[in-house]
Order: structure tokens, then sequence, then C-alpha cells
């Protein structure tokens, strides 16, 4: 085991050693958490919508619950599947517009099943540099040909294509929303793309959905593209508060993955419990368009108060708002000064983001009030000189 003593003194020495922390939700203060016993602002959750705490959400999985089992029994295609599965599947697909819907454990293996299941031997994946690990690990679970384009570059795609275009098939696949970035896709380029190279196109939305669309659908939606993509997947880990994925698009290709996808074939089926949190969160994102609207409101908020205060945040509108420092240890020193001031901000460092671009990730939530986000960017100013990564 020398091998990984040594490896491992080698991440400590260069601040790249990864820690799992205990948190605790803080009962009574939503968007904070417990740390120790400590209690922080919690500006590094996916929670958006703020319906991980919500009581309709909760009690709707205690009743199923006690209606139900603790487990679901099987895999989906043995006994595991319920009434409940297949409701949730035809709401998710009339929210999606599309023709059918499936549900996965979670996105991780939502992504690797059915990239692995679409693709094989002879295609081409064409992957934005700054997807998901996710996608990328389903791209080599596929062994079809992996083709990265460097991050928002339509024409280095073009460039890709052209190169590729004796291919079998063609595939691009793209995070709508950029996990570490907060950016958008281009998604009106990446449509003309593939129908100019006759390309299938995948989008995955799991920053993006509960949060852009009139009814939380997503940002495809949101810029009337839906029709064009192929296959469209979501998470409900994030803005829906509970956990599990999804997966929508035309009934052949729903036909095609419960034949196909292994992650869904030989993994058990989510709980009861789970679905029924589900349902209930969809029926939240779909209705309660205030989250929405508030969400937008403190994102614009903090934006301007971090870009006042000297940080270069970008132009994005998503509730994912980069700092970026530079080295690991700026990052961590930045993060353990806020964390001195109540604030609980994560240092993201490679492999998760490009080498030299480590940095503190701040995620908002409609938990937070005004006032709070104007507080912290404060704080947030105040950590950046002490921790030398904003010049006076
Ligand atoms: C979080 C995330 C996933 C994985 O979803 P989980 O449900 O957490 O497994 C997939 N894709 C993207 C872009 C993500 O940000």
């Amino acid at each position: 085991m020398n091998w990984m003593e040594k490896e491992l003194e080698r991440l400590s020495g260069q601040s790249l050693e990864r820690f799992v922390h205990a948190s605790e939700p803080a009962r009574g203060f939503p968007g904070y958490l417990i740390r120790g016993d400590r209690r922080l602002l919690n500006l590094s959750s996916n929670d958006y919508l703020g319906l991980s705490g919500n009581r309709e959400v909760v009690e709707a999985m205690r009743l199923a619950l006690e209606r139900e089992e603790a487990g679901s029994g099987a895999s989906r295609l043995v006994t595991g599947s319920r009434q409940a599965n297949e409701r949730l599947e035809q709401a998710l697909a009339a929210w999606q517009q599309s023709e059918a819907a499936l549900v996965f454990a979670n996105g991780y293996m939502a992504n690797v099943g059915v990239i692995s299941a679409l693709a094989g031997r002879g295609d081409v994946i064409f992957s934005d540099r700054l997807n998901h690990a996710s996608i990328v690990d389903g791209i080599r679970l596929s062994r079809a040909e992996h083709v990265r384009y460097r991050h928002n570059d339509p024409e280095h795609l073009n460039d890709l294509l052209q190169k590729h275009r004796h291919a079998r098939r063609k595939w691009m696949i793209t995070d709508s929303v950029f996990s570490m970035d907060g950016d958008k896709a281009l998604l009106h380029e990446l449509v003309e793309l593939k129908k100019e190279h006759g390309a299938l196109l995948m989008v995955d939305e799991a920053h993006s959905g509960g949060i852009y669309g009139h009814r939380g659908e997503g940002l495809a939606n949101q810029l009337g593209l839906h029709k064009e993509v192929d296959v469209h997947m979501g998470t409900f880990s994030k803005a829906f508060g509970v956990y599990g994925a999804y997966v929508s698009g035309s009934s052949t290709l729903i036909r095609w993955l419960i034949n196909k996808t292994r992650s869904l074939i030989y993994s058990t089926a989510l709980p009861p419990a789970v679905i029924a949190g589900v349902e209930k969160a969809l029926t939240i994102v779909q209705e309660e368009k205030w989250r929405r609207d508030k969400l937008a409101a403190s994102i614009q908020v903090f934006r301007s108060a971090l870009a006042e205060a000297g940080f270069t945040v970008g132009r994005s509108d998503s509730p994912i708002i980069p700092v970026i420092v530079g080295d690991n240890e700026s990052a961590l020193r930045f993060s353990s000064i806020l964390e001195d001031f109540g604030i609980l901000a994560a240092a993201i460092r490679p492999p998760t983001v490009p080498e030299g671009t480590a940095r503190l990730r701040f995620s908002l939530s409609v938990a937070h009030a005004e006032s709070e986000l104007l507080h912290a960017a404060d704080r947030i100013r105040q950590a950046g000189m002490y921790a030398g990564v904003l010049k006076e």
C-alpha cells in the first residue's frame, strides 16, 4: 500500500488532498448549515429552489414511506417499478413536451448509462471540454471516439465535425449550464451545427432544470430549441432538492434505453419515497414560478455586488458564480478565511477544473435573503483581500 501513501503525500503537498466534512442542515435557518459547532451561510449547495427542506416534499416522502416500503426490491425491469414511476415519467414527458421519459437512479448513472447505450465503435462523440465528469465517463465506456472541442467554441466544433464527416454517427453532447463555470452552452449555434452536419444532440440540464423556462423546463425550452434536442437529460438532485435523474425524448429513444442501458437494467430502482418526493417537487417546480423569479433577482444582486467589489464574475445569469483564483493554495486560504467569517464556499481545484484555475464556486438558493447576500459579498471582498486574491 506504499504507493497509495506516496500519491496521497503528493496530493497533500500540492493542496490537492480532498476530505469529507459532515454538514447538517441548520433547522429553522434555511440557506445555512451546521459544521462542527458553527452555523455557516451555505453558498455551496445545488438546492437552488430551496426544495430539499420543503415541507410538502418531505411530507410526500414520509407518507410514501408509511404506505409503502423502504426499498423498491429490484430493478425497474424485474419488480422494482410501481405505478408511481410510470405516473412520474408521464408527468416528465408532458412537462418536457416529449413523447416519453425514463427515470434513473441519479445523474451520474444516467449519463454513464445513456451515452454508452447510444454510441459505440465507429461513432464520434463531440464533447465540450468543460462537460461534467459523468459525460466524460459515459463517452469512455461507450468506446466511441472521444473528440473534445474548446469550451463554447462552435467554430472549433465545426472544424472537428468536418474532419470526422465520415463517422458512422456523430453525437454532440453538452452541459446546458456548465457546473464549475456557471456559463451557458451556445445552444442556438449547436443546433445549427447539428443540422448542418447531420449529428445528434444530447443536452445535460442538471444545472438549468427548474431554473430556466416558464415552468422550469430548462434552457433548451426557454430558447425554444427543445424539439431540436434528441436526448434531453436532467437531475432531481439539484433544483428539485431530492435525488434521481431522467432522460426525455422520442418513444423510440426511451424504448431503446430500456433495452440497452446497463445502469438501468442492472441496478435497483429508486425507493418509492424518493419517487414520491420527486413527484411533489416536479409539481412545485412547474407551479411556483416565484421561486425562479426570486432566484433570478438574488443572482443579479449577488453578481453585481461581487463585480463592484472587484471580482471578475462573467456575464451569465445562472446561480453558479465562480471566482477564479488560480493556484490551489490561495483558493484554500480564501475559502478558509470565509469560513472564519461564517460563510461556506468550497474551493474547487484540479482535476475538477483545469490546472491553474482553482476557484471558489458560489451557488445561490431562494433560501437566501437579499440582505444576507449583500452582507456576504462584503465579507467575500474582505476575505479576498486577506487571502491576497483581490488587490486594492
Ligand atoms: C451534478 C451533475 C450530474 C450528476 O448528477 P447526480 O444526480 O448528482 O449524480 C450530471 N451532470 C451535470 C452537468 C451535473 O452537474
